[in-house]
């Protein structure tokens, strides 16, 4: 994914375009939040336990975010909000 925003980031420097290339990037970041909200934790490999299978550390992963191994990835909350108050404005536009 990160290839694609750095593709389009050397696109729009290749063609003098950054202006036209960094919200295309941003919309492109913001759509891909919208399709893979979640990840697989970086901290436990996805398994929801700890990495370290000592004594003390066995059991659930660290990350205060890790949901049984899958995280919400950061911003994914607030592009949806901004879906959401989007589609409120256009219905509220149509209606008044
Ligand atoms: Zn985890």
């Amino acid at each position: 994914m990160i290839w694609v925003l750095g593709a389009v980031l050397a696109w729009g420097l290749a063609t003098r375009n950054l202006i036209l290339a960094v919200p295309a990037d941003l919309l492109i970041w913001a759509g891909w939040l919208l399709v893979n909200p979640f990840t697989s934790c970086g901290w436990c490999k996805g398994k929801g336990r700890h990495p370290f299978r000592t004594r003390r550390t066995y059991g659930k992963c660290w990350n205060p975010r890790c949901q049984r191994g899958t995280v919400q990835r950061f911003g994914s909350k607030t592009a949806h909000r901004a879906v959401r108050a989007l589609r409120d404005y256009i219905h509220n536009s149509r209606e008044g």
